[in-house]
């Protein structure tokens, strides 16, 4: 079945006993057995994946579940309270006291901020590298797990997947990527030899900004650390959370293409303006980088960062509040344009900024590109900054 015919068809098999077309939303905390023999026959089953307790999931999470493992070409798949509850679960549980971590430097800020407090409390070393560092030389005997974000937050930069996995599978270390920016409609982590895929579902797969949602794919093997730790810290998803991304999922893929083309038509055009000192933006990369983006993604999404002129703080309030269809707001991956000042983490760090601009998030949603770029151009002008 090709992605599209996929997603009509997957996570729909308790649907049919209800005689409906979407599977019904099951929400419960106690889970009633028939017989001792079904009750005992539940523990033989994997956790997360067959009723036993609400907290483990219902039918709901578990059709999620088992749609995006389908999606991810994946063994199996947890669902977690949302997707930075997944990226801490896989961390915590592939790293105990004297492990070294491997973390790409740009990483989504709440996962840098999970990196340097909570796991160097637990006496994890994380050590972060950048996009042209040779993982090869930095991982050590005691690396449990090198985590990568594809492409990193903000910036963007891409890393070469197949080679960090070839060097991390030699030593036996396992793989994580935070794949949400591009999805599974563009972007396929496990055929890169990725052991640990995440998604902060919360994006595009549920795609209309009203749930949180984390899911994490792989082996049964990969998975299996992660399981008894979210079993044992009592990780729960909500199963409307659920419903809503599986509802979501159905329309992925034309959300997808359209985020994609409307996207590559406004950076095209911003491309054009003087004020515009850089877009970042994996398509618009060149070299090494567009290389590997050529190679390890069929498609790009909809969130894109600009280096704007350097402004006056005045003008820079203006442009950003003259925005009329772009709503001021952290995120994206809903049917809604976005947008947000933002100094990405690692470059707060180091205390280097972009020459001399100001970085701008946009998302572009579901709009008619040509009313978005025209709003841009009008905050632009209205601020001063463009005349
Ligand atoms: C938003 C985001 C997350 C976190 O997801 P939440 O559901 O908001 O916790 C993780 N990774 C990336 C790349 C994100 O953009």
């Amino acid at each position: 079945m090709k992605i599209d015919t996929k997603l009509s068809h997957i996570g729909r098999s308790t649907a049919q006993s209800m005689q409906s077309v979407s599977p019904p939303l099951v929400r419960t905390s106690t889970v009633v057995f028939p017989n001792l023999k079904v009750f005992k026959d539940s523990y033989s089953e994997t956790v997360f994946e067959s009723p036993r307790y609400g907290r483990s999931g219902t039918q709901t999470s578990f059709e999620l579940q088992s749609a995006m493992a389908e999606l991810e070409e994946a063994e199996t798949c947890i669902a977690t309270s949302c997707g930075l509850s997944a990226i801490t679960a896989v961390l915590s549980s592939n790293s105990k006291s004297g492990a070294h971590v491997l973390i790409n430097s740009g990483v989504y800020g709440p996962t840098e901020k999970f990196c340097t407090t909570e796991l160097k409390k637990n006496g994890v070393e994380c050590e972060f590298f950048d996009h042209n560092a040779s993982v090869k030389s930095l991982i050590r005997p005691n690396t449990s797990i090198i985590f990568i974000e594809v492409p990193a937050s903000i910036t963007m930069e891409l890393f070469d997947i197949r080679e960090i996995c070839e060097e991390a599978h030699k030593h036996n270390v396992p793989v994580a990527c935070d794949s949400s920016w591009g999805t599974p409609i563009f972007f396929k982590p496990h055929s890169l030899g990725v052991d640990i895929s995440i998604h902060a579902a919360t994006k595009y797969i549920n795609g209309h900004s009203d749930a949180m949602l984390g899911l994490i794919t792989g082996s049964y093997k990969s998975l299996e650390p992660i399981r008894e730790w979210c079993n044992n810290y009592g990780s729960h998803v909500s199963p409307d959370s659920c419903w809503l991304a599986l509802r979501g999922l159905r329309t992925l893929s034309i959300r997808m293409q359209h985020h994609q083309r409307s996207t590559l038509k406004i950076v095209k055009k911003l491309q054009t303006l003087p004020q515009m000192l850089k877009i970042f933006y994996p398509p618009l990369s060149s070299g090494k980088q567009l290389e590997l983006w050529e190679t390890q993604f069929t498609g790009s999404a909809g969130p894109f960062t600009v280096e704007l002129c350097s402004c006056s703080e005045i003008e820079f309030t203006e442009f950003i509040d003259s925005l009329k269809l772009f709503s001021l707001g952290t995120s994206w991956g809903g049917f809604e344009s976005l947008v947000m000042p933002a100094i990405p983490h690692h470059l707060r760090n180091k205390a280097v900024m972009p020459d001399e601009g100001r970085l701008v998030r946009f998302h572009i949603g579901l709009e008619d590109p040509e009313d978005l770029f025209e709003d841009i151009h009008n905050a632009l002008t209205q601020s001063g900054i463009l005349s």
